[in-house]
């Protein structure tokens, strides 16, 4: 069968949101409201900000007002990768934070332990797995950067398994696979959406009034408190967070350092068993491969396979628009790419194609800040590597709209901002310049032309 008929029948939707285990929404906001805290945002960065905003001191009145329904935007529709890493992978943190990696690394491996043991300690049934994640070259020079991996977690007392064609064959059998690195700790896996939903209800056990198809329209500051205006009503809160990912954000200068960057996914039908015992896969652990265009690709509960990745794709003017969400040239390519990678699967359909819109900064890794006197605080910018990072992002949050000084918040990586993209049209320019670079690159033995050698060495770039 070919990649087209394959996809024949896909619903057009992200497999996760799509299943009869979705809640009904909560009510709208409807009528004026006071609150502690109102927290903006209903995807992971929200959820956690109000979660532990309860947990830090019961007594806080605070509200949650989602545009639509929480856990419907990228939080409720990724691959599931619930990574340690702060700062999109180690490469990337200790090329910018040299000084302060070691701390980052032990901060994110401890982010990844609490965000289980909450979730066990709250009884969130998410499918939550913690068999790391198998990075494996399909390319000869893609090899040496996973040696560079193995020894740069090792400087930091960290232990990845270097894998060779064979081992990494015996893991998860592909053709085009000539080695790997598993990191087992690093990394687990997750089904998005009921972790979403789990986190919704955690909240509102706790006491957060959680209000969705509530998207907040204005933001005033009145001198005593902020006043959110939404559709129906209108909060008035001592403080605000801001968890509202890649769309327009309520705070203008937000815009200078965040572009909406479109990322695509396919999930197949559950692989039959036999099938499932040519590639082997017994371990369960995320894949991605090491291409500056990468896929990642995971197995669910009932061993489907979610593959996605690849494109990442910005469309000029930085707008985010729900016919974005659908790509067929993309669907096609990743259909492609799946079938050469697991060859032993021709025949197998895919059931859902899907899209979603990440928060791309240059640095590719959060960064937050204050409004308001302190009153408003936000995280954002995640880049595509949120689903673990978002819980640390939203205890930055918490720090900040209370005034502490942790060792969180005297981070560099914290009080730092990314470089801001300039203005369009120019962005558009630039950022298309550089996917055709990264994609010549790709073909390239991964060689860098001197454009992205300029970005690298002002530390700026573009990344899903
Ligand atoms: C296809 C895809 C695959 C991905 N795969 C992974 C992965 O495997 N691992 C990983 O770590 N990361 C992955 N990511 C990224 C990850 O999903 C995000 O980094 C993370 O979910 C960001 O969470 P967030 O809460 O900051 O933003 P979002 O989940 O985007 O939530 C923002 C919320 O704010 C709401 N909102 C915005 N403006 C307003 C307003 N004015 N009023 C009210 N509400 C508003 C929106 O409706 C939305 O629900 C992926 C993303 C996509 C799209």
């Amino acid at each position: 069968m070919s990649p087209l008929k394959a996809l024949a029948d896909a619903e057009r939707k992200p497999y996760w949101l799509d299943r009869s285990i979705a809640p009904e929404p909560l009510p709208p906001l409807t009528g004026e409201v006071t609150a502690d805290l109102a927290v903006v945002g209903g995807g992971f960065t929200g959820l956690w900000t109000a979660l532990m905003a309860k947990e830090r001191d019961p007594s806080l009145d605070v509200v949650l007002l989602e545009g639509r329904a929480v856990g419907w935007a990228a939080s409720g529709r990724n691959g599931g990768f619930c990574a340690a890493s702060l700062t999109h992978g180690l490469g990337n943190g200790q090329d910018r934070w040299p000084a302060e990696i070691a701390t980052l690394e032990r901060l994110g491996r401890e982010n990844l332990d609490e965000i289980e043991r909450t979730l066990t300690r709250y009884g969130v049934e998410c499918s939550f797995e913690r068999t790391g994640e198998l990075r494996v070259a399909t390319e000869e020079w893609q090899l040496a950067g996973l040696d560079e991996e193995v020894s740069a977690a090792a400087s930091l007392g960290g232990r990845l398994e270097r894998l060779d064609r064979e081992q990494v064959r015996a893991e998860v059998d592909s053709p085009a696979y000539l080695g790997g690195v598993w990191d087992r700790q690093g990394v687990a896996m997750v089904d998005p959406a009921r972790m979403a939903w789990g986190l919704r209800d955690v909240c509102v056990r706790l006491g957060v009034r959680v209000f969705e198809h509530t998207p907040v329209r204005s933001l005033h500051d009145d001198g005593l408190v902020l006043e959110l205006g939404t559709p129906k009503g209108r909060v008035r809160a001592g403080r605000v967070a801001l968890g509202t990912g890649a769309f327009p954000p309520l705070l203008r200068r937000l815009r200078h350092f965040l572009v909406p960057v479109y990322d695509y996914a396919l999930m197949t039908e559950p692989v039959p068993d036999d099938l499932m015992a040519e590639i082997g896969w017994r371990n369960r652990q995320g894949i991605g491969d090491s291409a500056n265009q990468f896929h990642y690709y995971r197995l669910t509960d009932d061993n489907r396979i979610l593959w996605g990745g690849y494109d990442a794709v910005y469309h000029n003017g930085g707008l985010v628009r729900t016919e974005y969400d659908q790509r067929d040239a993309t669907f096609e390519k990743l259909a492609t790419h799946f079938f050469e990678t697991f060859p032993q699967l021709h025949g197998l359909r895919f059931t859902h194609r899907w899209g979603g819109v990440i928060d791309t900064c240059s640095r590719f890794s959060a960064f937050f800040g204050t409004a308001y006197g302190s009153r408003l605080a936000y995280a954002a910018g995640y880049t595509g590597l949120g689903v673990g990072a978002t819980r640390f992002g939203a205890n930055v949050i918490l720090d900040l709209l209370q005034g502490r000084v942790t060792e969180r918040t005297e981070l560099r990586m914290v009080r730092d901002k990314p470089m801001p993209f300039p203005p369009e049209p120019v962005r558009s320019g630039v950022i298309q310049l550089t996917r055709w670079a990264i994609a010549r690159a790709d073909e390239h033995e991964g060689r860098r032309n001197a454009w992205l050698r300029t970005l690298d060495a002002f530390g700026v770039g573009f990344d899903s």
